[in-house]
Parts: structure tokens; sequence; C-alpha cells
């Protein structure tokens, strides 16, 4: 399970180093303890605990505490919750895809033009049309068309046509990708 991407980079999220993920490979074959999860990772207990609470607090893990009759101590086994695993990828997946198709749909639909000089790239609707005089017919006849070029709003200079068709492409190819990750990872889980 843990050699999964989404999942590896889902626990990468919410903070689990790479070197910690041994705990949760604990939890997924059986309930555990801390301290049996400790001698059998070789990692410090203390860091143990620290990965067990916070994979509890994503509510990815969950603990049974019983009292031990003889000693009189609590002990914790823990699990690792799967369901709630599953539900929060496709939670991030969905948002990844409402993300990627509303910047698809951007590209899509706008114009772009980019400053040579200073590379920065504008949309059509946010490049301010050259000022036009209030002040009579005579001085709209000046900014004839050809004049008209749109001008970045940042140094002056003459904004060229950006074509976008690669742009739409990537994304197209990295919504197909991401598609494709969620597909493989919900055969398998
Ligand atoms: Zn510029």
């Amino acid at each position: 399970m843990l050699k999964n991407r989404l999942i590896k980079e889902f626990l990468n999220d919410i903070g689990i180093e790479k070197e910690e993920l041994e705990i949760v490979k604990c939890l997924e074959s059986e309930a555990d303890n801390d301290e049996d999860i400790a001698s059998k990772t070789n990692i410090k207990i203390n860091t143990v605990r620290k990965v067990l609470y916070k994979l509890h607090d994503s509510g990815l893990a969950t603990y049974k505490r019983s009292k031990n009759p003889e000693t009189n101590w609590y002990t914790y086994a823990w699990t690792f919750n799967k369901p709630k695993v599953k539900t929060e990828i496709k939670h991030k997946h969905d948002a990844k895809i409402i993300q990627l198709e509303t910047k698809l749909e951007y590209e899509q639909n706008n114009m772009f033009f980019i400053c040579p000089k200073d590379k920065v790239r504008f949309d059509f609707n946010t490049i301010s049309l050259p000022s036009r005089s209030t002040k009579g017919k005579n001085n709209e006849k000046e900014t004839g068309s050809s004049s008209n070029a749109f001008k970045c709003p940042n140094c002056g200079t003459e904004l060229e046509f950006q074509d976008n068709d690669k742009i739409i492409k990537s994304i197209e190819k990295e919504i197909q990708k991401t598609e494709k990750a969620f597909e493989n990872f919900q055969k398998k889980f």
C-alpha cells in the first residue's frame, strides 16, 4: 500500500517523513502498540508516538486503550484507518481535477499576450486598451487601429500575441495523468 504514489504523497502532506513510513507499515498489518513499533522499526519511541498522534489527528489511525491487569498500565493498540485514507485521497484528487479543469477552461477561453521585455503574461481582459480621449471626434480618429497596439502596463512595451496551444496540451496531459494515477489507486485499494 505504501508503494502507491498517491498514498505516499498524502502521508507527506500531513507531515510524515520518508523514514517514518515504516511506522505506518507496522500499523497496516495489524494493531500494534507504540513500544512494539519502536522495537520493530528501530525508531525512537518518542518519534513513533509523534507519528501516531499525527496520524490520529488526521483521522488516519485509531487506537484501542486497554489496561494491563498485572501492571495497571494502559496500552494502546493502534490501527491504520484505510477507508479514511481512501476518502481523503479521493477528495484530494477531485480538488486537483477541478483546479486543472478551471485552468484549462481559462486557457481555452482567453487570448493571451506577453511582454517581450519583462516576460509578463496578460489575458485579453486584463489589458487596458489605449486610453481614449473624450475630447472629440478628431482625437478619436487619431487613435486609429494601427496605433491601437496593446502596451504592457508595466513598461509600455508593445505586447505580443501568445499562442497557448502548448499550455493547453500540457494541462490536458496533466489531467489524463492525474485520472490514470487515481484509477490505478482505486483498482488496488
Ligand atoms: Zn513589460
